[in-house]
């Protein structure tokens, strides 16, 4: 195929720069491996091996040379569904990890004694196992109460989909029980949660219902937290992530401060991503301004890095706390008729997209249960065949954790997209699910091979919502989860069976190999987010995206792929990472590997960008 970069290019041209020596995952079905790649400008103009005749065309007298000496080069890595809304978390307060609550409420209580409230008028911690031990009746107002009183405190489930919160909260949010269970028409998920007497609220909120109060309360406090990113704050997720490599990322809800201040990096130089934002939309009645919204950010601030142009719906919730959509009914004691929540309905859902398809604006739907997933393949075939010819409509399904074997089938030939976060394969969400799905289901979560071995597009992405977590973006760590079903931070407890005294998580075959990693890391995620024709593979043509890697993660024990971090990284054709004269030997022993990560609980100390 010839390009238009190729067509500028007079063949004997030579490269700016030529990598040898290398052991090249391309991500290109047609010639996986090669040992040489030479870019020129912003463009790959050559993929072959180092001894290949044609090389030596390609060095001219202003060609840089590198020998890479035998180091792992891989394709610029898409992150296709993250929160870099993340940078505004960064006064929440980290508990220690771990199922013991009173603990944790012990570390909220030196914390509220050591900062009084005019220091820190509200406490926002997370997180809490959403399978940790509350006592009876579960999570609740009054038990926070009795370790902090004299302000708010929110404690955030860490399914991140409920938060409890404490009286002092109630009484400044003004919930009581006039107050509806949901009182969002639009999003009956949001809910107070009520006590046996059927009427005061507990303190045990679902899916953020306290936002929609919170006005009153920031202003008889007097603060309210940061909403708005600047440039200075995205650009440590942005850096962050493009140290290590990734070169797109998927924004799964977005908004005009973000946005801006990916703009502004842009303008700057500074951006080294390709940026794509979604806005949130959760019924019929708020389509049309959703889609109003599209059009204004993306006139605004598209450009060549930053793109809008996708709707975000949570069509359920989630396992650990019982909201997901279901096809059978939970297993714990007291829901035997509970099918977990359908945030839409299959009939809205096909209007949907019937509306999006002719505004060609994609859709990037959050499901979790196998109902929810059963309810969006349904749609997508209806309003598939209705469309005829006229169907473009790309649907993402993210998270997909609980999918009927008889649904992986479908994905493929209904054109659909899934999304799955790598780091949550192992025991991140602890045993909460087992609870509500019984063991049954929860061995069935997670399972993407069939759908990948069936031709199914599956991508990944970090999802990471809050800064205490932000370090889980990193790649390599995701795919070493997603490769061994274990979390070398969060065990899972013992496990029931197939692993006796491991906390690796059930069904050993769900382990995804690298292969299928790596090419959803990298191809498909450029797929998702429309890139394809640039992004996604070391091929001839394509934009000059790719890492220079420290170790092979293709090949390393598969304890070890996350200490796998860029020598140097690629943007667009321009080193932005490492120097090309200093790469250390990789063979030296004496090189630190991995030493940037960081693990967990170094975030939380309020106030310190
Ligand atoms: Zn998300």
């Amino acid at each position: 195929m010839t390009r238009p970069e190729d067509a500028l290019a007079a063949p004997e041209e030579p490269a700016d720069l030529l990598l040898t020596n290398a052991r090249i995952y391309t991500s290109d079905a047609r010639r996986p491996n090669a040992s040489a790649v030479a870019i020129r400008g912003k463009t790959i103009v050559f993929v072959g091996e180092s001894r290949d005749r044609a090389v030596a065309s390609l060095v001219g007298a202003r060609t840089r040379v590198v020998d890479v000496r035998g180091r792992a080069i891989v394709p610029g890595i898409v992150d296709a569904h993250t929160h870099p809304s993340l940078v505004l978390t960064r006064w929440h307060l980290a508990l220690p990890a771990g199922g013991d609550v009173r603990g944790q409420l012990r570390h909220l209580q030196a914390y509220a004694e050591e900062h009084p409230p005019a220091e820190v008028p509200f406490i926002y911690a997370e997180y809490y196992d959403s399978d940790g031990v509350w006592g009876p009746g579960g999570p609740s107002a009054a038990i926070i109460d009795e370790y902090v009183s004299d302000r708010p405190v929110l404690m955030q489930d860490s399914s991140d989909h409920a938060a409890t919160i404490n009286t002092r909260m109630l009484e400044l949010l003004e919930v009581d029980a006039s107050t509806p269970i949901a009182p969002n028409p639009n999003d009956h998920a949001m809910q107070f949660e009520r006590g046996a007497d059927g009427v005061t609220p507990t303190g045990h909120v679902l899916e953020g219902a306290w936002t929609l109060f919170a006005d009153r309360m920031w202003q008889k406090i007097g603060w309210a937290p940061p909403t708005r990113a600047t440039p200075e704050l995205l650009s440590t997720f942005i850096d962050a992530l493009s140290s290590q490599g990734v070169s797109a990322l998927f924004d799964a809800i977005t908004d005009e401060h973000l946005l801006g201040s990916a703009a502004e990096l842009e303008r700057r130089g500074r951006l080294n991503m390709h940026y794509h934002g979604a806005v949130q939309f959760s019924s019929l009645d708020d389509l049309s301004d959703a889609i109003s919204e599209v059009r204004r950010l993306e006139a605004r601030f598209g450009s060549p890095l930053i793109r809008v142009n996708a709707l975000k719906l949570f069509l359920d919730g989630t396992n650990e706390i019982g909201t997901s959509s279901v096809l059978e009914p939970f297993a714990l004691e007291g829901h035997e008729h509970d099918h977990g929540v359908l945030r839409m309905g299959r009939d809205d859902l096909v209007e949907a997209m019937r509306i999006l398809n002719g505004e060609r604006i994609d859709l990037h739907l959050h499901v979790v249960g196998d109902n929810g997933f059963r309810v969006a393949l349904d749609a997508v075939e209806q309003a598939r065949a209705t469309a005829g010819a006229a169907w473009a409509l790309q649907v993402t399904l993210a998270h997909a954790e609980l999918v009927d074997p008889e649904d992986m089938k479908r994905v493929a030939g209904l054109g659909v997209f899934i999304n799955w976060t790598c780091h949550w394969s192992g025991g991140y969400f602890g045993l909460g699910a087992a609870a509500w799905l019984g063991w049954d289901r929860f061995v069935r979560m997670y399972q993407f091979n069939a759908i990948i071995r069936s031709g199914g597009v599956v991508s990944y992405g970090s999802d990471v919502v809050s800064d205490y977590e932000a370090h889980r973006a990193d790649p390599y760590f995701g795919m070493q989860i997603a490769h061994t079903r274990l979390d070398p931070e969060e065990t899972l407890g013992p496990s029931r069976g197939t692993v006796p005294g491991t906390s690796m998580r059930e069904a050993p075959d769900a382990r995804i190999s690298r292969e299928d990693l790596l090419d959803g890391y990298t191809r498909n995620g450029a797929l998702q987010l429309r890139l394809g024709d640039r992004l996604g593979s070391i091929e001839e043509g394509k934009h000059a995206n790719l890492a220079i890697l420290n170790q092979d993660p293709m090949t390393v024990d598969p304890d070890r792929i996350r200490d796998t971090a860029p020598d140097a990284v690629l943007f667009e054709g321009a080193l932005i990472r490492g120097e090309f004269p200093d790469l250390p030997d990789v063979s030296d022993p004496h090189r630190s590997a991995g030493g940037r990560k960081r693990t967990r609980g170094t975030a939380g100390a309020e106030g310190d960008e």
